[in-house]
């Protein structure tokens, strides 16, 4: 997943202004706003889009992170959309530039929240149509049979609610109590 600080300007993008924080008008939140020209900055959480790779034995591809935050941690390959792609393309771009690897066949895991970054990750599970090989901003690809995941090392809560999920879509109820004893 590839990592941007979730920035935001203390300056005006239309007027170059310091901005302050207030409730706007009919607004019941404080919002960044810009006294001088009366523009509104709201801040959104953003869309990552990412792909379980699961390949014909049923295990699954994780890659491991270089990059911060939770380096050194397993993930399977994801990140930020662009603009002008779907999160379908962005899912399959990510699984590309970070596991070397194609996926088809996308079907959706579900959509799984991280309000602290302010980040809604996007899950699929894709069919794999290679091996894979680590790629950009990760050292390790390793499959994992389901009963194999590393559930202490991975990235983020949302990792492991996905991962969850779609062990309990593929029917593997009580994995992870398994995996937890
Ligand atoms: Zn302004």
């Amino acid at each position: 997943m590839s990592s941007h600080p979730h920035a935001f300007s203390r300056y005006c993008m239309h007027c170059g202004q310091r901005l302050t924080t207030a409730v706007p008008e009919g607004d019941t939140k404080r919002r960044m706003v810009c006294l001088d020209c009366g523009f509104i900055h709201y801040l959104n959480p953003r869309p990552v889009a990412g792909v379980i790779p699961v390949r014909e034995s049923g295990e699954l591809l994780l890659v491991r992170r270089t990059i911060e935050p939770r380096a050194g941690t397993w993930v399977f390959p994801g990140g930020y959309m662009d603009l002008g792609e779907t999160a379908e393309e962005a899912a399959i771009r990510e699984t590309l530039e970070e596991a070397q690897l194609e996926v088809a066949d996308l079907r959706l895991v579900g959509v799984f929240t991280r309000t602290g970054p302010g980040i809604v990750v996007i899950v699929y599970e894709g069919r794999a149509l290679g091996e894979g090989a680590p790629g950009h901003e990760t050292s390790e690809v390793r499959w994992f049979a389901p009963g194999e995941i590393p559930w202490e090392e991975l990235a983020f809560d949302s990792t492991e609610a996905a991962l969850r999920a779609w062990a309990n879509q593929r029917g593997l109820l009580g994995l992870n109590d398994v995996n937890r004893g």
